[in-house]
């Protein structure tokens, strides 16, 4: 991968397709990862490893695919108890424990999506389960499918509205079945991936944990930390570099594009090469080549 004259790889680790939240098919999204001119890409939908196949079967020549997933997590170190996203990348996707844990969850999301609508029903908002559903395509079903609703039935005018506090941020909100996040890391590990912390000093989108929790899920096996994501201020950035550098962690940077459920574009943000040749090390999965 290091090439002593060329330019310098572009890589994106963290990416999502209708196998979950995103727009793009898991095929599309290989295809417009090489349109982009990415030289390796992850895919990591959330709580799922359905659109590892299709997007190895329509990998373009010359792009790299480092397969992965988000996991849902939370840590129960507080109360009520903090969310967090967790990349896992190059794991054995048929590690019976972590198969069991991400069908689970999946369920779960299942069960609150239709809470959640029940809810917006019950103050007569006119959305539709069944329709919600069918527009998550057989993938992980998670809140943008609702915003959808709320902007089909006019009601929001975007999905970023759709996550404000009179919607599914706050008011409609209800919390998921996640992971514990030291069992994630240790199931992760146990099936041969690489966990990473997504986005962990996201303030935008409420609460983090503190550095002392990443410190403990650094001793429980934890690999690095994103430091570049647009959910991240610049001092947010700095601060995710230097407590991984305090930790011995590597940083990484990613879009987490989804397609036009979010504005941001493929290759908006990218990890340096050693951050992509230790995971690459770590993994038990290969790189797929194209
Ligand atoms: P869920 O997994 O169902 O809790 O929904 C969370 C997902 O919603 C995240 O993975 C993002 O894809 C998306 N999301 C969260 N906040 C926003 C936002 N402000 N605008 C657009 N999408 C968002
Ligand atoms: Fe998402
Ligand atoms: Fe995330
Ligand atoms: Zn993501």
């Amino acid at each position: 991968m290091t090439s002593p004259t060329g330019p310098a790889p572009r890589i994106d680790l963290h990416t999502h397709s209708t196998a979950s939240d995103g727009t793009l098919t898991p095929a599309e999204l290989v295809r417009a990862a090489a349109d982009a001119g990415l030289d390796v890409l992850a895919i990591t939908d959330h709580d799922t490893t359905a659109g590892w196949a299709p997007a190895l079967r329509a990998l373009p020549p010359g792009l790299r695919l480092v397969r992965g997933a988000e996991l849902s997590c939370r840590w129960s170190g507080v109360r009520p108890e903090v969310p967090l996203h967790l990349l896992a990348y190059l794991f054995d996707p048929d590690h019976p424990e972590l198969v069991a844990e991400l069908t689970r969850v999946r369920a779960a999301r299942e069960e609150r999506g239709e809470r959640i609508v029940a809810l917006l029903r019950a103050d007569g908002i006119d959305v539709s389960w069944p329709e919600i559903l069918s527009g998550a395509a057989g993938g992980t079903v998670g809140r943008p499918h609702i915003a959808q609703a709320l902007i089909r039935a006019g009601l929001v005018g975007s999905t970023r509205e759709a996550f404000g506090p009179d919607w599914l941020g706050e008011r409609y909100r209800l919390p998921k079945e996640d992971i514990d996040v030291f069992r994630a890391i240790r199931l992760v590990r146990a099936a041969g991936g690489v966990p990473v912390f997504a986005h962990p000093r996201a303030t935008r989108r409420g609460r983090v944990v503190p550095d002392e929790l990443i410190a403990e899920l650094a001793a429980a096996g934890l690999a690095g930390l994103e430091a570049d994501h647009e959910d991240h201020s610049p001092a947010e950035r700095a601060h995710v570099r230097a407590l991984a550098a305090d930790l011995d962690l590597f940083v990484t940077g990613s879009s987490d594009f989804h397609g036009t459920h979010k504005t941001v574009q493929l290759g908006a943000f990218s990890t340096g090469v050693e951050a992509y040749e230790r995971i690459v090390a770590a993994g038990v999965t290969e790189v797929a080549s194209g």
